[in-house]
């Protein structure tokens, strides 16, 4: 039996969301038009879109203000510092559109917290255990998998081939997105009203067990928000598109497949990312500026080669430089 979508204590199991997934995309379009329109008006219609000029949101604002009829929602964009100036353009060409902006920059992040690699988890992990004073319960855990209770907990772990990140020279942290992202769409949302947020379960395990565990609607979130499309996959968001002739960012048509910050190193030590070759060409004073005066590549060839001794595939780059770029050292564990 399916769970109920959008209710506060749905738990959907592996086999609903197969079942969602393979939905049409006209009942996709109804079901979440169902959503959209309970949350509206549940909030009296103080509500938003998180709006990036992503696909994903740019049907979700489509969904909101042409499908289910609300052309007077705001969007929300929540400019980074780190936005490609394509996209940015492609945002501000759609009317009510509020753009903000975080406090604090990407610099001063990686100067007092520590760079963002691999994944959220594994950089709070082992941002974790750097920081850490002496032999704590966290340290324990994050480093053995050991409970306080005695227990294996493997997803409280480090996995091993990311272990030697604690000593690697640099420090590791998660507060990137918090301080850029999180922070500034948190303000907004005084201002605006609980948001429709353009994620998808398919994204990752921790949007998939959120929207398991949450349905679309989290009206009892601390910060609640409206995820009416969590069920749709990729190729459903592409056939909106054509079949509506929605415009979409640019950036898709320059080979990215992302519309996300220009630099970020969130899984870019797979061997198929591309994101920094692609940079390299279409944005080359960018590129440089990641190189020279952020560290970025010193930080990504210390991931690979940790990656590519794992998994024994081919590193993308050159090997870890000896002697790190001066940029770097700034940021260094003393
Ligand atoms: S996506 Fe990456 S670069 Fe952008 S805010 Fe998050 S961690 Fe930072």
């Amino acid at each position: 039996m399916m769970g109920a979508i959008g209710q506060s204590r749905a738990v959907l199991s592996n086999e609903d969301l197969k079942i969602r997934y393979a939905w049409s995309l006209d009942r996709k379009i109804e079901e979440s038009c169902a959503r959209i329109i309970d949350w509206h008006s549940r909030f009296g219609g103080r509500v938003s879109v998180s709006f990036s000029g992503g696909l994903d949101s740019t049907v979700l604002l489509d969904l909101v203000r042409n499908k289910c009829g609300y052309p007077d929602v705001p969007a929300v964009f929540s400019n980074t510092g780190l936005e490609f100036p394509e996209n940015g353009h492609f945002v501000r060409s759609f009317p009510n559109v509020h753009e903000i902006r975080p406090k604090k920059g990407f610099r001063h992040v990686i100067e007092t917290f520590g760079y963002p690699v691999v994944s959220k988890r594994v950089s709070q992990y082992v941002g974790e255990v750097q920081r850490a004073k002496g032999e704590t319960a966290t340290k324990r855990l994050r480093l053995t998998g050991m409970t306080s209770r005695g227990t294996k907990s493997r997803l409280g772990e480090i996995p091993d081939v990311w272990k030697p990140l604690v000593d690697c020279g640099f420090r590791v942290s998660d507060k990137c997105c918090d301080i850029l992202k999180k922070e500034p769409l948190a303000r907004a949302m005084k201002t605006f009203g609980p948001p429709f947020v353009g994620t998808r379960a398919e994204e990752s395990m921790q949007r998939e067990l959120s929207y398991k565990h949450h349905g679309c609607n989290a009206y009892h979130m601390k910060s609640p928000r409206s995820t009416p499309i969590a069920f749709w996959t990729g190729r459903d968001i592409r056939e909106y598109i054509q079949r509506e002739s929605l415009p979409y960012s640019p950036l898709y048509d320059m080979g990215y497949d992302r519309s996300g910050c220009m630099w970020c190193l969130l899984g870019a030590h797979h061997s198929d990312d591309n994101r920094f070759e692609l940079l390299a060409k279409t944005h080359p004073r960018v590129y440089a500026f990641c190189r020279d005066r952020l560290g970025l590549f010193d930080v990504l060839a210390v991931v690979e080669r940790l990656w590519g001794e794992r998994y024994r595939r081919k590193a993308k780059t050159t090997e870890p430089t000896v002697s790190p770029n001066p940029a770097l050292v700034g940021f260094r564990i003393s």
